[in-house]
């Protein structure tokens, strides 16, 4: 199930919170959408859920308009909300069977309910009420709510914001078990998240989407190229002698016998540092290239005055 967001434009009032946002989702992707706080990530997420109405622009899911009123196109989304919002007097199981109640009356509700506890790991806590709950667990209320209907789409607004280390590497593999059979949007500032989980990361600054492609690609982002070594001697060489580098913009000792050379462009240094090592009679034990991470391109394409990259 593909999503098709072409030209949406949202303002709340003076306040522009989307401008002219175009992207598509494939069938099957996960994909991680990315912008500092207020860039128009849960605006957009809204907006595809139908929660929401853009100013102007149209999101089709599978050539569909959620916003049509159809109920066929509602059952097909699952949406986790930012402050992700449960009746805190309810037991987990409890309003878990309300929420299967509303998109279905059949009797396979109650083993659908059954089966989602499992799947999120909610059985030991199902007898609980959800205020009673940790951060984590009501996470998996709201997921577990979210998927209930066996969405094709999954829409989720900052699902690991504020659980513990250990909680959200659990909840980012369920999201992964998730995502393996079907289409998923996942908004978070979490750049580990996006790296770990998702194919395709779309970043957004100030409404406006600034890149968009595949996680492996969006290295080459950014609008400084750079190259950074991390290069280890056996004895210290004079800091001096990398000055001889083509475009040398930094030379830190890390450690003893351990240099990190950044130079600009994105010309590979590492032949130049051996013919440098062979000169000076140095002997290199390791030698290698650092990426540039994601967090890094985020960095400089979200400080960066020019949002109109790409
Ligand atoms: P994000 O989820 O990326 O943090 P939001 O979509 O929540 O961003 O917000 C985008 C922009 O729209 C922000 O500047 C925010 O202040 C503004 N905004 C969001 N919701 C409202 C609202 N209900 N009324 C007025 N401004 C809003
Ligand atoms: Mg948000």
């Amino acid at each position: 199930m593909s999503i098709v967001v072409d030209r949406i434009r949202k303002t709340y009032g003076a306040q522009i919170a989307l401008d002219d946002v175009t992207f598509t989702v494939n069938s099957g992707e996960i994909v991680g959408f990315i912008g500092p706080n207020g860039a128009g990530k849960s605006t957009m997420m809204k907006i595809i859920c139908a929660l929401l109405v853009p100013d102007s622009g149209s999101v089709k899911v599978n050539g569909c308009d959620p916003a049509s009123g159809s109920l066929e196109i509602k059952k097909k989304l699952g949406y986790l909300p930012e402050s992700n919002p449960l009746y805190p007097d309810m037991y987990v199981e409890e309003y878990l069977r309300y929420v299967a109640a509303i998109y279905r009356s059949d009797s396979k509700s109650g083993s659908r309910v059954r089966d989602i506890m499992g799947i999120t790991g909610l059985l030991p806590e199902k007898n609980k009420k959800i205020a009673a709950l940790s951060k984590g667990y009501r996470q998996r209320v709201g997921l577990a709510q979210a998927i209930i209907h066996e969405p094709e789409v999954l829409i989720l607004d900052e699902p690991t914001s504020g659980l513990d280390p250990n909680q959200i590497i659990e909840i980012r593999n369920l999201i992964s078990d998730l995502g393996s059979e079907k289409t998923v949007i996942l908004s978070t500032h979490i750049m580990q998240e996006v790296e770990a989980i998702c194919k395709r990361v779309i970043i957004i600054n100030k409404g406006k989407i600034i890149a968009n492609d595949l996680a492996e690609n969006i290295g080459s982002y950014g609008i400084s190229p750079s190259h950074t070594v991390v290069v280890e001697f056996k004895r210290d060489p004079e800091r001096k002698i990398f000055d001889s580098i083509l475009g040398v913009e930094q030379v830190k000792n890390l450690k003893p016998g351990t240099w990190l050379i950044q130079t600009s462009g994105e010309t590979d240094i590492r032949a130049d540092l051996f013919n440098l090592a062979v000169k000076h009679e140095l002997v290199i034990l390791s030698l290698h290239r650092k990426e540039k991470k994601l967090e890094d391109v985020f960095r400089e394409l979200t400080l960066s005055n020019d949002t109109s990259i790409n």
